[in-house]
Parts: structure tokens; sequence; C-alpha cells
């Protein structure tokens, strides 16, 4: 009997693990999903569709029967630029809003949104050499575990009294640092992925944190380990890819790697700036339209009531500001040319320290709190990293705190929150972490969950003004770092991504909109194509930042050179339109319809006073147009259920 051939690209094998029977399965991957999903994010998409259609709306995301899956794709480890991201799927904590919402129009229950969430760092790649595609993990273990799969084996074993620590009264997993120092002392060589407190302690917001910095950051996936039992996994192993044509993989690489290059040598592409500034210099692009961008006025300011403020504060926390603290390149496995991250150090001062520079994302929704200090956003910046905090989401949440509390909202939960007040910031980020106080339980949840308790404590006249606050209303994960008033498409982005209202990553449409985009038909399109694309980055197992078109050559020859499968640029934009209705048809199935995504908070109807886009606000009107027409492209029907 010949041998059978060894899987090229993928590793071929799948890890399906019962943490309340502590038992494990290994199996042989199935191709076609392979084939049909591509990897990573869409084949994790099928695997929690198989496991949703049989268990129905999953009402409670923190449930044993929530499935978290962990893993890669088949371009993972190898020479292709950025191919170091990793993927992780469950459904989410943080974008749910399951019990009645008086304030939400006709609100209908959403549980909680089929989740995805990309990480680099050396996780991915480890785990893949390891000798394992996707940890498929279910159930709950009665104590705590963690994992360790080190050349081909996976074991479950009790979690050691050393990664615990007693934190304002509660036995909490150690800082993610110490955690990954501990485990490495135990598997030399190994990469390791943890749950930080915050996650611990059922954070909704809370992330997964691998090789100190790196993030499987929004939607909650931390708080699902909680709920688990699960403390950490540590990878192991050797193993390299096989190819199906080593020869023309290698030849396919270097005009891949050509191409990549070029975009980063070109000063007239946004690729040239990331070695430096990394995506800081959308600060600039924001603020004042430096950076190839047009005039700026999208930065949000005071919890999204504005898009601008004083250009002499702005100095403080510009691109060149946080630039002056950088040092050298900290990137992702296999990352080559891009090299976006880089080490940073504060020297003195309360918030000396040395960690990794800080992403436009988190700086700009902190400015958004008003937070003007470069050294204090550093700390923090670490401090979300340590405790398994994700930075978006937590400076949404506290944006919007920030105001319910200088309205006196939140007297009677101990706060002392205020615009601008970066140590109390800090204070507030470890009490939610660590669950320390009134304060700090409360802000850990979901928005709606928030709503509900403030509004309780309040007369029922308050209602309309604890809601106005809160933009993360509704099942929201928080609006990134541009305005939601500036740009009609962006807010389609916003209103329409899979894993939840706010997200950025799943469509991008600013350079078009600064570039005249407009029209009610276009920016849905553009938005819809956005996402089917985004869709395949992450099945593909790279980054954002990758340059070379994906649905082209030569990258398809280099894709069927490493595992024998021949996409046309029609059969594997295809399989992006899949992967992205499979992860709307589970929503709609999870609660997710129209109600959701026409949802527009009051506050950004309100025109921003000042700036380039002075007098611009969501127009509830235009954005129900766009819906109608991104209903449309996908093919969906006019209430935007998966026909
Ligand atoms: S460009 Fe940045 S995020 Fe992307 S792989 Fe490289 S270091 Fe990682």
């Amino acid at each position: 009997m010949p041998e059978p051939k060894k899987p090229t690209g993928f590793r071929g094998r799948w890890a399906w693990v019962d943490l309340a029977s502590r038992t494990v399965r290994v199996e042989p991957a199935d191709p076609g999903y392979g084939r049909d999903y591509v990897g990573g994010r869409g084949l994790q998409a099928r695997l929690l569709a198989d496991h949703l259609e049989k268990t129905g709306p999953l009402e409670d995301p923190l449930s044993p029967q929530n499935r978290i899956v962990v893993g890669s794709a088949a371009l993972n480890d190898t020479a292709v630029p950025t191919a170091g991201r990793g993927s992780c799927s469950f459904v989410g904590t943080m974008a749910r809003s399951p019990v009645p919402a008086a304030w939400v129009p006709g609100h209908k229950p959403v549980y909680g949104l089929v989740t995805h969430s990309s990480s680099g760092g050396l996780f991915p790649n480890m785990l893949k050499r390891a000798g394992f595609d996707q940890l498929i993990i279910d159930g709950r273990a009665d104590r705590p575990v963690r994992l360790e799969v080190v050349d081909g084996e996976l074991r479950i074993v009790d979690a050691e009294d050393g990664l615990f620590e007693t934190a304002q009264g509660r036995r909490v997993p150690r800082k993610a640092s110490e955690i990954t120092d501990f485990l490495a002392s135990r598997i030399k060589g190994g990469s390791t992925l943890t749950v930080g407190p915050a996650g611990w302690n059922l954070v909704d917001f809370a992330c997964l944190t691998a090789d100190y910095h790196r993030n499987f950051g929004r939607g909650g996936a931390g708080a699902i380990f909680g709920s688990k039992n699960l403390v950490a996994v540590t990878a192991y192993g050797k193993d390299p890819v096989a190819y199906d044509d080593a020869e023309a993989f290698k030849r396919f690489g270097q005009e891949i790697d050509k191409l990549v290059r070029a975009s980063v040598d070109d000063p007239n592409r946004t690729a040239s700036f990331r070695p430096t500034t990394g995506t800081t210099w959308w600060l600039d692009r924001a603020f004042n339209g430096r950076y190839l961008g047009v005039k700026g006025g999208y930065l949000p300011w005071h919890n999204f009531d504005e898009g601008a403020f004083d250009p002499a504060d702005y100095d403080r926390v510009s691109t060149d500001a946080f630039l002056a603290i950088s040092g050298k390149h900290s990137v992702c496995n296999k990352c080559r040319h891009i090299f976006c991250t880089r080490s940073a150090k504060v020297e003195t001062g309360p918030y000396a320290g040395a960690g990794v520079r800080p992403e436009f994302e988190t700086i700009a929704l902190w400015i958004n709190c008003c937070i003007l200090d470069r050294d204090a956003i550093f700390h923090l910046n670490d401090l979300c990293n340590e405790l398994g905090v994700d930075t978006m989401t937590f400076g949404s949440v506290m944006a919007g705190a920030m105001e319910l509390s200088e309205k006196g909202f939140l007297s009677g939960f101990g706060s002392r929150l205020r615009f601008g007040d970066a140590a109390e910031m800090v204070q507030a980020l470890k009490d939610i972490a660590y669950a320390a106080n009134g304060l700090g339980r409360l802000l850990g949840h979901h928005s709606d969950r928030v709503i509900a308790e403030v509004a309780a404590s309040a007369p029922s006249t308050a209602l309309a003004d604890i809601v106005y606050c809160t933009t993360t209303a509704y099942g929201g994960l928080g609006y990134a770092g541009i305005s939601p008033k500036a740009f009609p498409g962006m807010f389609t982005a916003y209103g329409t991504s899979n894993r939840g209202r706010g997200d950025h990553t799943y469509a991008w449409t600013i350079q078009a909109e600064e570039g005249g985009l407009k029209d009610a038909r276009d920016l849905a399109a553009y938005v819809a194509e956005g996402q089917a694309g985004k869709a395949l980055v992450d099945s593909l197992g790279l980054c954002d930042f990758f340059t070379a078109d994906i649905t082209a050559e030569p990258f398809l020859s280099l894709y069927r050179a490493l595992t024998g499968i021949a996409y046309t640029p029609g059969s594997l934009k295809e399989c992006g339109r899949r992967i992205y209705a499979l992860e709307r048809r589970m929503n709609n199935l999870q609660g997710r319809d129209r109600t959701y995504d026409s949802f527009v908070p009051a506050k950004l109807k309100v025109p921003l006073g000042h700036g380039a886009h002075q007098g611009r606000a969501v127009d509830e009107t235009f954005y129900n147009s766009v819906l109608d027409a991104y209903y449309d492209a996908w093919g969906w029907s006019n209430t935007g259920s998966v026909v």
C-alpha cells in the first residue's frame, strides 16, 4: 500500500477537546471544508455553524454550550509576508442584548454574535508546528485546567497553583506576562495563549493574550475561556509545513515578496508608513489630514460629540508624539517588510515602563475620553495586555462612563471618573478586571445590562439621558476610532459588521469616501465587497496590511503550489461571500436582523459642532437607504435575513 499523501499547506489534523469529560479526540481535517471555507476564520465559522445548527440559538455565550475554536490556516508558518495571523471564533459576549431593552425601538433579543478574532505573535504558527490546524473546545472543566499541545500530542492538565494569585480578595490568574513566563519554564520554547484576570472574572470585553502583547481582542474570547475554567494553551513543535510543489511555491513566493516590498517602498502607498509609524499615522490623518489624507476633522473627542479639538493639545498625543517613544520592531512571526509593531519605552514619571507602542484605534478611543497624556496611554495599553482587556471596547465603555459620571448617574457606584482624568481611568481598568467594587462589576458587563442597572438607581425620567451617554447600547462593541458621524459608508461598515456594531475591520471606507464615494448603492456595494474580502484575508491566515492582491496572480498560483487547491479569482471571491453569509445566517439564528443593524444611538444624530466635518451627523433616513442597497448587494431579505 502506498503511504497516504501528507496534507500540504494545512496540518490536516483537528483536535476536539471536551473539557467537561476531559477527553481529546484527534481526527483528520475535512478537506472539503478547507476548500470551501479556505481556512482560519472561514473554517471556524463552518465548525461553529455545525454546532449552532444543532443546538439552536445559544442564549448564554458564557454557558458550557458555547464552542471556541482556536487555530490557523494553510499559509500560516510559510515565508509569505504576514503569514503569522491566527484565528479564534466563538459566540461573543459583548455584542448581545438578551433581555427587553425599552431604549431600542422595536427591540428584539440578540443573544451574542458569531465573532472572529485575529491575532499574530508566534502562537498561531507554533500551534501549527505542534501538529494541529484547529482546537475545537467544548464544555466546561470542573476545575481550572490548561492545555499543552506538544509535538503532535494534546493534554488537558490541572492548572498549577503558581498560575494564580489572590487579588482584591479573589483567586485569579496572574498577569499575562507572568503566566507566559511560568509556562515557558515548563515547556521550553513554547508559546502561550492566556486568559487574564478580566476573562476569569467574565468581563464581557475580556481578550486572550498571546506572546505578551498579541491579543484575540474583540468580542470577549477571554470571558469564554474564563467560563470554561480554561487558563491557558501552550504550544510547542517543530513540524514544518509541507508543500504540494515546493519549487513553484518558492518561485511565486519571491514574486509576492517583491510586490509587498514595492508597496512599502512606494511613498504614495500607505504601506510605506507602517515600518515607522505602524498604525499611528492614522492619528494625524484623522486629526489634520497628514499622511495622504484630505483635511481630517474625524478623530473622535468627548464620547463622540466632536471630531476636532485644540491643535495645541493634539501635539501631546500625535503620530510624532508616539514616534518619540518608539524603539525597535517587535513584529509577528513571519512578518516581512511591513513591520507595523515597535517596542516603546517611557523613561520617567508615574507611567514609566517598557512595552509596545499602542495602536491607532486604542489611542483614538482613549483620546475620545479626552486623555491627552501619551505616557498614560502607553501605560494603560500595557495594563490592558497584562489584565486581558480589549483596549478598544474599554475605551468606548470609559467614554460612556465618564459622561454618565459627570452627569451624576454613577455616584451610587462610587465613580470619580471624569473626562481627561487618566489616573481614574487606570483605577477603573483595575476595578473592572478584578471586579473589585461596585463600579468595576457594573462596567464589566455588556452595555444594555449596564444601562438597566444604572437606570434602576435613577429617576424614570433619566432613562433617555442615560442611554444618550452609551453609544455601545444594543449589543455594540463600541465604535472604532473614526468618528461615526463623518462618513456614512463607515457608519454602514460599523452597523453591519458580523461581529458587532462598531467593528471597523470587516470593511473600511475612509480612503474611498475621502475620494468622493457617496451614492447609497455605491457605498453599500463597497462595504459588502470589503466584508467578503476581509473574510478571505482572515481565512488565509494573513494580516490586514498584506498588500498583494489575494484574488489574482501570482497569489493564486502560490496558493495552489502550497495546497494543491486551484482557485480562480471568481471561485475564491465566492468563498469570501460564502463565509460572510454563513456567519450572518448564524447571527440571524442568534436574533440579529435589520432591527439591530438599523439602530442609531441618539448621540450620533447630533451634528459635529467644530472642524472640517462641522454640521455632519448620522442621517438615519440615508443610512436606511444604504441598508436597503446593502441587503440587496448580498441578496438577503429587506429585513436582513439570509435567504
Ligand atoms: S504588519 Fe504588523 S500586525 Fe501585520 S503581521 Fe506584521 S507585525 Fe503583525
